[in-house]
């Protein structure tokens, strides 16, 4: 009998723990009883996973233009051509694409490359598209990346509401982690979606606003607390600045609740019972997730959101606080070691005193000095001709980004494409060069759930054919590079110290993020890492709810940020006159690669649907199961269509997995918009205009 592995989910950002065990070629997953995020619980994907293992198209040895290559080849020619390419044209002509999927080592090696040794800050991750503003939002509320808050805070509230967030779907371990607390203390639900998807199905009130009006409504609900003596002035005066101009100006945007009504094409009784359970309940967790992040204006309804909850004092205190919940298993993890492209690394900014810290830190040669490309841009500059070297880890953006129409052709014509992944994908067809990375139980390191909690993946199984793992993969290159001195870890181990100790490294308390207690873990306790949340600071207990009182802004107080209603970027118009929205599906994960292999996870939903409004669906005399062309100003998609009365009229959904490897031509990523939020870059996934009709 083999021994169970203790190791974490790679799907969502609530980063359930895993017993994995392979028993001859039969492995079995089963939760792990002891890890606090699930406490033994898997939803359908996770309980899954051991169905995706023998992954369908795996690569398995390097290709270079095509042909099986060895190592070496591959390797030397990554090398030489971005070497190359940065003689010839400067660092900011190459640019890494990587991934939410990568490991923490992984990724702090792609970005210590990228932003120290190479010279430029060109390397985004797909995260962009998942939780972007959330990051921006909280460094303009709160001066650094934080999630204040815990998964027991949504257990221990009495108000639970859901902005952009189908948590029942998306993040159901911690959906059901909800509703077993709601039926011990008769939590109150809300759900704020325009759809009424399966977490409002659950919700005591839910709120089908119209798409894009989120700030209104929370403007709305800081005048209505401001005006029933519901805020708490002690907490505004000691430990936040802003209020005052910040509520002037929603007072102005939403002067009276009839007007909020109308604006957010809201019940006014629904309405008012919102914004009376708020007030009334302190005990009051917010979540917010891609419905509030994937808009052109996604960090101004992250901070309506941030407001309402300091105005209140309602932060980093027992069973309140807001909580942005990630979509990805590491898009936490790829926060901490700046896995976007305008941070640097341990939550440090481009400002002369933190680039100094960072490049002395790794004795960088050329440290980046200002931000790079945020994907959409890298994609536009693959496409003008201004990046001429892209290499992409662990991601398919020629299904997942907006427009993606667009960014294939990018990808064509880039000079120099590199992809390291697990399968073939949308994306491979593109690279020059591809090489063979690990997968999941087959790699091991660190991941970062949505609470701050640190967990390990560990392997296994054995790695199949001449597949590496990511951070050997990086350093590799770095080193064939001409940056031995600087890449010369032998162990994932080694990489994770170094990583700590940077977030220790001349911190006296100015960032929140210190892991300085894990900075010198002997190989033998990293290796058995328990569940560990941080701050990890040394000398301290690690973990806990942040932001109650101190806050690593200059001044120590939170923001109050003002922030305006503006619609969505491109409106419906004759033309478009149906708004689309996209999303996941309960069964599927990101673009199918893996989910899309188990029969029982396709039997949920075998084929993309679009539903849209009964209405709409009269309107164009269309009925279930036709085949429905999908027109956007972006793309083109097919999908059958159903009839819903689950959205408001004059919407429509379309779930964002599917991609030319699994139905021609049906996804949501070459239909939808491009727009990104001027903040945070976060492309505008969840509103564009369409029309549809029959195929
Ligand atoms: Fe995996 Fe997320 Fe499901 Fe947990 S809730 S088992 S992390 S997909």
């Amino acid at each position: 009998m083999s021994v169970e592995v203790r190791t974490t989910c790679p799907y969502c950002g609530v980063g359930c723990g895993v017993l994995a065990r392979l028993d001859g070629d039969r492995a079995q997953v089963r939760g792990d009883p002891d890890h606090p995020a699930n406490l033994g619980r898997l939803c359908s994907k996770g309980a899954a996973l051991a169905e995706t293992l023998a992954l369908g198209g795996r690569l398995l040895q390097p290709e270079v233009a095509g042909r099986p290559a060895t190592w070496d080849a591959a390797l030397d020619l990554v090398a030489r051509r971005f070497t190359d390419t940065i003689a010839q044209h400067g660092p900011d002509s190459v640019g890494f694409y990587v991934s939410g999927q990568l490991l923490t080592e992984d990724y702090y090696l792609a970005n210590k490359l990228m932003k120290g040794f190479l010279g430029s800050a060109n390397i985004d991750t797909n995260s962009r598209l998942c939780m972007a503003s959330s990051v921006a939002g909280h460094r303009r509320a709160f001066g650094e990346d934080i999630v204040p808050g815990t998964y027991e805070d949504l257990e221990q509230a009495d108000l639970v509401v859901l902005v952009g967030s189908n948590l029942a779907w998306c993040h159901p371990v911690l959906h059901q982690r909800l509703l077993a607390a709601r039926a011990q203390r008769g939590t109150r639900i809300v759900v704020i979606d325009p759809r009424r998807s399966a977490a409002a199905e659950d919700a005591d009130l839910h709120l089908p606003l119209r798409p894009g009006s989120d700030v209104l409504l929370f403007n709305g609900l800081l005048a209505h607390l401001a005006a029933t003596g519901a805020t708490d002035p002690d907490h505004i005066a000691q430990h936040t600045t802003g209020f005052a101009d910040t509520l002037a100006l929603a007072q102005s945007d939403a002067p009276d609740r009839a007007r909020v009504a109308k604006g957010c094409d809201l019940h006014p009784a629904d309405l008012a019972r919102f914004y009376d359970w708020f007030a009334t309940t302190p005990r009051t967790v917010t979540v917010y997730s891609q419905g509030v992040n994937q808009s052109a204006h996604g960090t101004d309804k992250v901070n309506a959101i941030l407001n309402c909850h300091l105005a209140t004092g309602r932060i980093g205190r027992e069973g309140m606080g807001p909580f942005s919940i990630t979509g990805q298993p590491n898009a936490m993890g790829g926060r901490e070691v700046g896995g976007l492209a305008n941070q640097l690394a341990a939550h440090m900014a481009f400002t002369p005193a933190e680039t100094d810290r960072v490049s002395r830190f790794w004795t960088a040669p050329n440290i980046a000095m200002k931000p790079g490309l945020k994907a959409v841009e890298m994609f536009e500059a693959a496409r003008t001709g201004r990046l001429k070297a892209l290499w992409i880890m662990g991601t398919n953006p020629a299904t997942s980004m907006p427009d993606a129409t667009r960014v294939r052709e990018a990808l064509r014509r880039c000079p120099f494409v590199v992809v390291s992944d697990v399968t073939r994908t949308d994306t491979t067809r593109f690279a020059h060069v591809i090489l063979p990375a690990a997968a999941w139980g087959e790699k091991d390191g660190t991941v970062t759930n949505s609470e701050r909690r640190i967990s390990r993946q560990r392997a296994f199984l054995p790695l199949p054919g001449e597949a590496r793992p990511d951070w050997e993969i990086i350093a590799e290159a770095a080193r064939r590079m001409g940056f031995a001195d600087a890449f010369p870890y032998q162990t994932r181990a080694e990489i994770f110290r170094e990583h700590a100790a940077l977030t220790a490294f001349e911190n006296d308390g100015d960032r929140l993020l210190d892991l300085g207690a894990l900075s010198d873990l002997p190989d033998a306790d990293y290796d058995a890492l328990p569940p560990t949340q941080w701050p990890a600071r040394r000398g301290t207990e690690p973990g806990g709810r942040l932001l109650a009182t101190r806050v690593p802004t200059p001044d120590g107080r939170a923001r109050l940020v003002p922030v305006r209603h503006e619609g969505p970027a491109r409106p419906v118009d004759r033309d478009f006159p149906i708004a689309l929205t996209t999303g996941r599906l309960r069964d599927q994960w990101h673009t199918m690669t893996r989910t899309g292999l188990v029969p029982r996870l396709m039997a949920h939903a075998p084929e993309p649907v679009l539903d849209l409004a009964r209405r709409e669906a009269q309107a164009l005399a269309l009925q279930d199961g036709d085949l429905v062309q999908i027109d956007s100003p972006h793309g083109q998609a097919l999908a059958r269509l159903r009839i819903s009365d689950a959205l408001r009229p004059g919407e429509a959904f379309l779930p964002m997995h599917w991609s030319g490897l699994y139905a021609a031509r049906a996804s949501s990523g070459p239909v939808s918009n491009p727009a990104t939020d001027a903040h945070s870059g976060q492309p505008e996934l969840k509103h564009v205009p369409i029309r549809v009709t029959r195929a």
